[in-house]
């Protein structure tokens, strides 16, 4: 059993696949070849975007935006510290400051609460100028943007949505974007939409900020890429990863069906075994990037799982405020409670679209059996 099995998904689609590899080596246009404008109007659709521009990473989809916006020396970015480290790295590139937010125990996303204390001190204190947030969906599950957007408007922020994980997810029928002046994703093979390589992509309603965003990730073209109007970077999708991301598109939508049927039946079974299972809002929708429960001992319970041969896997062991490259930065009150705390008691079980009901009993069987075995 695959902890994420991208080779059930591959020979589902390996024809299509092939076919769209050999088109692109044939018609030689490497870079931005024409895969990849298809591909950004197939995923502006999908994400109802006015723009979406590919890019290198999931990391360079959320450091573009901050180098547009001109984001630098004396800014502080608000972001959650129960996150993949990029979340805050790109945030330290540009020579801001990342200031730690604590999360919510039940979603483990960033706690508004936690984020309106955390701007107001950065207010009081003067020493850094307040200029975004980066919120993340983490695991899969979507932000409270409802309140983060309140906020946001409230401190006249930007709201980027880091959506590496949670590309796909939806609060009553509408993306994140609905809320954020930008989302990003990551195509990273492991993420729920990935390529076969790195790849990342942006999406934004905002006119302007495209242009500037497509010239950045272009070393900072004007007319043509011989006129260079700004400091950029390289940024681009490879022709050939569009072309598999457009056939991987078009299953993504029953491949985010079939993770509900089994997160639902995870949750069923599990419920009355473990700390904490997964809750998602009613009206919302996760894209089940892991499957995550909180135990009392989770090493405990990797290693049992280990020893029937079910890989498990824990994010985050260490949160990034406690990461020595870091240590430097100001967390929101001090000390983030919720989030040492989770990083303590999670453990993310086997999820894929192509995870087999049987398979989901062995993985079930040996979880509860495990748990049994702690509460005892
Ligand atoms: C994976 C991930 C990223 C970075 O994506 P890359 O494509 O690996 O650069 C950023 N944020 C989160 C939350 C992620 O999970």
């Amino acid at each position: 059993m695959d902890f994420i099995d991208l080779k059930k998904q591959q020979a589902r689609i390996k024809p299509q696949i092939d076919a769209g590899i050999k088109r692109v080596l044939a018609h030689g246009q490497y870079i931005l070849g024409p895969e990849v404008a298809a591909l950004e109007s197939q995923l502006a659709d999908f994400g109802k975007a006015k723009h979406v521009m590919s890019c290198a990473s999931g990391t360079d989809a959320l450091l573009l935006p901050l180098m547009a916006w001109g984001i630098g020396p004396g800014d502080a970015v608000f972001c959650p510290s129960f996150s993949f480290a990029a979340t805050a790295e790109v945030i330290a590139l540009v020579g801001a400051e990342p200031v730690f937010i604590d999360i919510e125990p039940s979603s483990y996303n960033i706690c508004p609460d936690s984020l309106s204390r955390a701007i107001d001190h950065v207010i009081s204190e003067g020493r850094l100028r307040p200029r975004a947030i980066i919120a993340v969906d983490l695991f899969g599950r979507p932000a409270d943007y409802v309140r983060i957007a309140e906020i946001a408007a409230n401190n006249a922020l930007y709201l980027i949505a880091d959506s590496a994980q949670g590309f796909g997810s939806t609060l009553g029928g509408n993306h994140p974007l609905n809320w954020a002046h930008v989302a990003t994703t990551s195509f990273f093979p492991a993420k729920p939409l990935g390529c076969y390589g790195d790849g990342g992509a942006i999406l934004t309603n905002d006119d302007e900020l495209s242009l500037i965003m497509r010239s950045l990730a272009n070393h900072g073209k004007g007319r043509d890429k011989y006129d260079n109007v700004r400091i950029g970077t390289n940024s681009r999708l490879d022709s050939i990863q569009a072309a598999i991301l457009i056939e991987k598109l078009a299953i993504f939508p029953d491949e985010i069906a079939a993770r509900q049927r089994i997160a639902a039946r995870y949750n069923a079974a599990l419920a009355n075994h473990v700390m904490r299972i997964p809750a998602i809002g009613n009206d919302h929708v996760s894209t089940w990037a892991q499957y995550t429960i909180e135990v009392t001992d989770p090493a405990a319970m990797a290693q049992a799982l280990a020893a029937k041969s079910i890989p498990s896997a824990r994010y985050y062991p260490v949160p990034i405020h406690r990461q020595s490259a870091y240590s430097e930065y100001e967390c929101e009150g001090g000390q983030l409670s919720a989030t040492d705390f989770a990083s303590q008691h999670v453990i993310s079980l086997p999820m894929h679209p192509y995870l087999s009901e049987s398979d989901q009993d062995t993985v079930l069987k040996a979880v509860i059996g495990a748990a049994n075995q702690q509460a005892a």
